[in-house]
């Protein structure tokens, strides 16, 4: 065996039920006393924050993070003279901490609310003139993460779906990506089975804590994997799409994972006999297909919106995106069969 892998330092709680008392602690870890805190929903925020010593609530989030949005944030922890964030919210939320802490070098406590996974990568985000940037840099890294599966329970079942397989997306994309090592790949697998079990249970029981314990669990470990492995073809066809046509970050997951599946796991049986085996089904594909109908995702990329006009433009921004390594060759029509597929929302096979 040769290989190294990096890990990233980063401090992880899982407190359910404790997010309060939790964050408190973190902040003080910090040695932080002027926090800014970044969080659109002032509900589910506000009592994570009891605990902590904040000097501004910043609430505008929005996805994608434009850079106007970042800049204002920017200057807000500029005015405030912020110590450290704390940002309560989704994948948006975390993603505009994120944009304050590149250009600030702010340490971050994050506490995310949906299965999105940026509180355990280093990757930033932004947005300008509809092209999304993005870019590798540890400053971007939270210092702690605190988990608490009781700030999801109102989570609609759709956000909650689309989002999950969005954390999937993050495990199966790890299996092949540009780096991906062993290590990368026990924790995919371990975050394919987690949700696997979790999702289901998210869907019949929303309100119920054990599903989205092992949601939440499976999403981290699938981010972690993803930080490391790198962004493979899925999530190279994701971000053309979502940077073009503006769609919906998780549910255009949602609709693609399956047909970079289908793709790839040919020319890699022994990763889909692994998949396969953490999903509970006889092939990767199956296991994927059964989960993302039993949790009604999104199939097609016509229902997020997009014109079929548009799907030619996508082909060869993706094919340059591609990382070399990819499993099976990239070329212009393959991309065009897998984007025209997930446009008409066709079961690949
Ligand atoms: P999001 O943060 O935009 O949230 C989706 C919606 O859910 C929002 O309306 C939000 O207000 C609402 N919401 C969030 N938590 C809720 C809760 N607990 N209860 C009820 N409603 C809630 O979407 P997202 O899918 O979490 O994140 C998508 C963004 O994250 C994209 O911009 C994507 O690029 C980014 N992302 C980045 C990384 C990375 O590593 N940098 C990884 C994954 C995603």
């Amino acid at each position: 065996m040769q290989f190294v892998h990096d890990w990233l330092p980063q401090r992880v709680v899982f407190a359910t039920g404790g997010a309060p008392e939790a964050v408190a602690e973190e902040v003080r870890r910090l040695g932080a006393s002027r926090v800014m805190a970044i969080a659109s929903g002032r509900d589910r925020a506000e009592p994570v924050l009891a605990g902590v010593p904040v000097v501004v609530r910043h609430p505008e989030v929005a996805m994608h993070v434009p850079v106007d949005v970042a800049e204002r944030a920017r200057a807000v922890a500029a005015e405030h003279e912020a110590d450290a964030i704390v940002c309560v919210g989704g994948g948006s939320t975390t993603g505009l901490a994120k944009a304050v802490a590149l250009t600030t070098g702010l340490p971050i406590v994050a506490v995310p609310t949906t299965y999105a996974g940026s509180e355990a990568t280093d990757v930033w985000g932004l947005t300008e003139g509809g092209r999304k940037t993005t870019g590798v840099d540890r400053r971007v890294l939270p210092a702690a993460i605190v988990y608490d599966a009781s700030l999801m329970l109102g989570l609609p079942v759709p956000t909650s779906a689309a989002s999950g397989l969005n954390a999937l997306a993050h495990g199966v994309d790890a299996m092949w990506g540009p780096r991906a090592d062993p290590i990368d790949r026990s924790l995919a697998l371990e975050a394919i089975r987690s949700l696997t079990v979790g999702l289901p249970s998210v869907v019949d029981d929303p309100t119920g804590l054990d599903g989205r314990e092992q949601t939440l669990f499976g999403a981290y470990l699938a981010a972690v994997a993803f930080a490391s492995a790198g962004s493979g073809l899925h999530h190279k066809i994701c971000h053309v799409l979502g940077g073009m046509f503006d769609l919906p970050h998780a549910q255009t997951h949602a609709v693609v994972l399956p047909h970079v599946l289908a793709l790839n796991a040919p020319s890699v049986p022994d990763l889909d006999r692994r998949m396969a085996q953490a999903f509970g089904t006889h092939s990767a594909l199956a296991g994927l297909l059964d989960l993302r109908a039993r949790l009604g995702a999104p199939t097609s990329l016509r229902a997020l919106g997009m014109e079929g006009a548009d799907l030619a433009k996508a082909v060869q921004p993706i094919v340059d995106a591609s990382p070399s390594n990819n499993p099976t060759p990239v070329t212009p029509r393959t991309v065009e069969a897998l984007l025209h597929a997930a446009w008409e929302g066709r079961e690949p096979t």
